[in-house]
C-alpha cells in the first residue's frame, strides 16, 4: 500500500520556535506604536500586558527561540500533528498535481491554537497571574484558552463575539467545560461594551469590540493574564513549531512542495505553516509559491490599505502597522468566524507586501464546497476557516490538471468542524449565502484608519 500518513515520533517535536524576523529581508519590521505619544511602544508599556519572556519574543530578531521544556511536554499530548497525502482526493480530481496537508484538528481543542494557548499560559502562570482573560471569535481561541488554563490551574474568562456565540452554542459549553466562563460581546459588563449596545442594541459583535472588552476588563485586574490569538509576532512565533514538522515530513514523503496553501484570519496558522518554508526560501533553499486564502466578505489583505491602525475597535490597544479595512469594519456574519479579522498580523502583512506571501480571496459557498468534497474523500470534516485552503488547494490543483502539470501542493487543515455542524446543515439545505462585498461598508471603514499626521479622522 502507498504511503498516506508521514508521522514524526516524540523526539522530533521541535525544541525552538522559529522568528522570520531574523531572516527578512531590508528593513525591521515597523514597530507597534503607543497611539498617544505616536513613539514606539516601550517594554514598560508593553509590561501592561505581557510577560517578559512574551516582550522579548515580540522584539526578538534572534532566529531560534527556545521551547520551554514543560511546553514542550505538554505539546507532546498530540504533536508532532499528522502530515497527509490527499490521495483519494487527487484521484477525485483527476489532478497530475500531489496534495499533501498538514493536520491541526488533532489538538485537543481541534484546532492549531492551542500551539499558542499553552505558551503563553505557561509564561502568564510564572509571571504569578491567577487567570487569563481574551477575546474569541468563532470560538476555537476561546476553548484553547480554556483548555490551557485548565492544564496549568489558571481561570480564564473569555469575550466571544455575539454572533458565533449565538451561532455555535456548543463553543461556549466546551469552553465551561473546561471551567471557563463564556460572556457574549458586546456585554455590559464593560464600559466599551455598554457604549456599543447604546448605540447598536442588535451589534452582531466583532473581534475588534470583544479584543476591547478583554483590554478593558485586563486593564482592571492586575491578577488577570491577558492572551492574544492570533496577528502578534509572538503568537505567530508559537505556531512555528507546525512548519518545522512540516519540513521533516514533506522530506519523510521525499518531496518539496512547489505551492503552500494556508487560510488567513490573524495569520496565525498561516504563518506557523510557511514561515518555516519561507525561511529556508530566504537563505537560498528552493522556492515556493505561498498563498494566503481569505473570505471575500472580510478581504483584508486584498482590499485593506497598509496603514497603522488599532487591532481592537474600542481603540484602548496600540496601533499595529499591517494590511487593514478600519478599525471600525464589521465583517458580515459568515460562518468562519475566525477569518472576520480587520488587520492582521504585521508579520504577515509584510510579508505580502514583500511578495513572500500571494492573498486571494473567495466566497463562503465554494469553501464549504471544497469542504464537502474533502470531507467525502479524506474523511475529516474541517473547519469552516480551512475550508479557504482547501478551495486554494483544489484550485491550484485544477490549474495543474488543466496545465497538465504535476505541482507538490501542501496545504494548512488548521482544524476539524465538529462545532460548525449547522454551517454545514445551512449549506446543504441551500441557505448559505455568499455574501457580497458592501462597497459602503468598506470605504466608511476606511475612514476609521487613523491618519499619523497629528490628525485623527
Ligand atoms: C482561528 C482559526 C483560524 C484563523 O486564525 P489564524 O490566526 O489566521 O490562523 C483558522 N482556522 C482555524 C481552525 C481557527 O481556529
Amino acid at each position: 500500500m502507498e504511503r498516506t500518513k508521514f508521522q514524526l515520533d516524540e523526539s522530533q517535536i521541535p525544541s525552538t520556535w522559529y522568528n522570520i524576523a531574523a531572516d527578512l529581508p531590508g528593513a525591521p519590521l515597523a514597530p507597534a506604536l503607543n497611539p498617544a505619544t505616536g513613539e514606539p511602544l516601550t517594554r514598560d508599556e508593553m509590561g501592561a500586558t505581557m510577560p517578559e519572556p512574551i516582550i522579548d519574543q515580540e522584539l526578538s530578531t534572534e532566529r531560534d527561540i527556545e521551547i520551554p521544556e514543560p511546553v514542550r511536554q505538554l505539546y507532546a499530548q498530540w504533536r508532532p500533528s499528522p502530515l497527509y497525502r490527499a490521495r483519494r482526493l487527487e484521484q477525485a480530481l483527476g489532478t497530475p498535481a500531489k496534495i499533501y496537508y498538514k493536520y491541526e484538528g488533532v489538538a485537543p481543542s481541534g484546532s492549531h491554537k492551542p500551539n499558542t494557548g499553552i505558551p503563553q499560559a505557561y509564561y502568564n502562570k510564572q509571571a504569578g497571574k491567577t487567570g487569563l482573560i481574551t477575546e474569541t471569535g468563532a470560538g476555537q481561541w476561546g476553548s484553547a484558552t480554556a483548555l490551557s488554563a485548565a492544564l496549568f490551574g489558571l481561570t480564564a474568562k473569555v469575550f466571544m463575539v455575539k454572533v458565533s456565540f449565538q451561532q455555535k452554542p456548543y463553543r461556549r459549553a466546551l469552553m465551561e467545560s473546561y471551567g471557563a466562563e463564556c460572556v457574549p460581546s458586546p456585554s455590559p459588563e464593560t464600559a466599551v461594551g455598554r457604549a456599543i449596545l447604546a448605540k447598536h442594541p442588535d451589534s452582531p459583535g466583532s473581534l475588534g469590540i470583544a479584543t476591547s472588552e478583554a483590554l478593558e476588563t485586563a486593564a482592571t485586574d492586575p491578577s488577570l493574564g491577558y492572551v492574544l490569538g492570533s496577528a502578534a509576532n509572538h503568537v505567530l512565533l508559537h505556531q512555528t513549531v507546525i512548519g518545522q514538522e512540516a519540513l521533516l515530513q514533506m522530506e519523510l514523503a521525499g518531496d518539496y512542495p512547489d505551492v503552500i496553501v494556508g487560510c488567513s484570519g490573524g495569520g496565525s496558522n498561516l504563518a506557523g505553516l510557511t514561515f518555516p518554508f519561507i525561511g529556508a526560501q530566504l537563505r537560498g533553499g528552493p522556492a515556493v509559491r505561498v498563498l494566503a486564502v481569505e473570505p471575500a466578505a472580510c478581504p483584508t489583505l486584498t482590499r485593506g490599505s497598509i496603514a497603522y491602525d488599532y487591532a481592537d475597535t474600542g481603540r484602548l490597544g496600540p496601533l499595529f502597522r499591517m494590511h487593514t479595512l478600519g478599525h471600525e469594519f464589521m465583517p458580515p456574519p459568515v460562518h468562519a468566524g475566525g477569518l472576520r479579522a480587520h488587520g492582521i498580523g504585521p508579520l504577515v502583512s509584510r510579508a505580502v507586501e514583500d511578495k513572500l506571501i500571494e492573498p486571494i480571496a473567495v466566497g463562503q459557498t465554494g469553501c464549504f464546497e471544497a469542504g464537502v468534497q474533502f470531507a467525502r474523500t479524506e474523511g475529516i470534516l474541517p473547519a469552516p476557516e480551512s475550508t479557504h485552503a482547501i478551495r486554494g488547494a483544489i484550485d491550484e490543483a485544477l490549474k495543474c490538471k488543466a496545465e497538465g502539470i504535476g505541482r507538490t501542493i501542501l496545504f494548512g487543515l488548521s482544524g476539524h468542524g465538529h462545532f460548525d455542524l449547522v454551517a454545514y446543515d445551512k449549506y446543504f439545505a441551500g441557505t448559505l449565502e455568499d455574501d457580497v462585498v458592501n462597497e459602503e461598508a468598506l470605504d466608511l471603514a476606511a475612514a476609521s484608519i487613523p491618519r499619523l499626521d497629528g490628525t485623527t479622522s
